[in-house]
């Protein structure tokens, strides 16, 4: 998207500079090792480029990523321990490659097996998510949803990552079926010691998954806290308003509701607390002073002026 507007800014000659769009600021936190990370928000809120961030497929214009304490972008050999899976992997999966291919390719490239090996290779990566490895043969348009997110996933196991962010990877399927890849996640993050940044507009998945959840709100981080507890005792008045939403999702239809009022354009996000337009705790102060990121117990963060004793 940033890329798109550049180019849009540069045919019409505006100032480039003058319509940055800031799709993720002053967002700071660690994943630590075996983990499960869930990042929740509304479209739009920067999950997804924080988690190209995280890839290293998307370079910060200011501040750092760290991989294992060391900048990401210093080590491009690094960028095999952590692999995004797509919501869509019918969309990344070539038609013309069978499986074999699809997934053999990259551990073959990068130089993790030779060519007499890829086959038993990929049958076992295959056996690892759930498929039989005779399928190795066929092409991707012979799969279902839950089949071809398995091979995405199989894919991105090939090169032997120790970190995976995924963005919105089971929202495609099927509810049974998502159910089905949800589980096959947490049984590799066992086996393998994985660690997970788990991206989701969907509460239900996240609280399934994630050990800790980090909300977005108009690229900024809202609340950090440990699953349970955001789910029992949230903080944030952005927070409040998701959960509030969650006894209206149905098994059809599981996407939250927007709260209040629309989302402000990232293009002009409102001043001061991003969220002051729709939050019902809003004051005069809140339009003005932008609320940090503060601890407000042991583990847990919140950027909202209401845990400021001086408000
Ligand atoms: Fe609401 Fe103000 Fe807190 Fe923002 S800082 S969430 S507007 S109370
Ligand atoms: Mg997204």
């Amino acid at each position: 998207k940033l890329d798109i507007f550049e180019k849009i800014a540069r045919t019409i000659g505006a100032d480039i500079q003058a319509h940055t769009v800031h799709a993720v600021d002053h967002v700071s936190f660690s994943i630590h090792d075996g983990e499960v990370v869930g990042l929740v928000g509304e479209s739009g809120c920067g999950k997804s480029t924080l988690g190209r961030l995280g890839c290293g497929l998307h370079t910060p214009t200011e501040g750092t990523v760290r991989y294992r304490g060391l900048p990401l972008e210093t080590h491009s050999g690094i960028r095999r321990p952590i692999q995004l899976i797509f919501q869509d992997p019918f969309a990344s999966l070539n038609p013309r490659m069978r499986v074999l291919d699809i997934v053999g390719e990259a551990p073959r490239v990068h130089g993790l097996i030779d060519r007499a090996e890829v086959s038993d290779y990929v049958a076992n990566l295959l056996k690892q998510v759930g498929l039989d490895p005779t399928y190795m043969q066929r092409y991707p348009h012979q799969f279902s949803g839950g089949q071809r997110a398995r091979i995405g996933i199989a894919r991105a196991l090939a090169v032997k990552p120790e970190f995976l962010v995924c963005d919105e990877a089971v929202a495609a399927l099927d509810v049974s079926i998502q159910a089905q890849v949800l589980n096959l996640f947490m049984d590799l993050r066992d086996d393998l010691g994985l660690t997970y940044m788990f991206i989701s507009h969907d509460l239900g998945v996240v609280r399934h998954l994630s050990n800790r959840v980090v909300v977005m709100y108009l690229g900024r981080v809202a609340e950090i806290a440990p699953t349970e507890e955001l789910f029992a005792e949230p903080n944030h008045p952005y927070t409040q308003a998701l959960l509030q939403e969650i006894p209206r999702i149905d098994r059809t239809h599981r996407t939250f509701v927007p709260i209040r009022g629309e989302i402000p354009s990232p293009l002009a996000p409102p001043s001061g607390c991003h969220f002051h337009p729709r939050c019902p705790s809003a004051t005069a102060r809140c339009a003005q002073e932008v609320p940090m990121l503060r601890e407000i117990s042991p583990g847990r963060l919140s950027a909202c002026h209401l845990n400021d004793p001086i408000a």
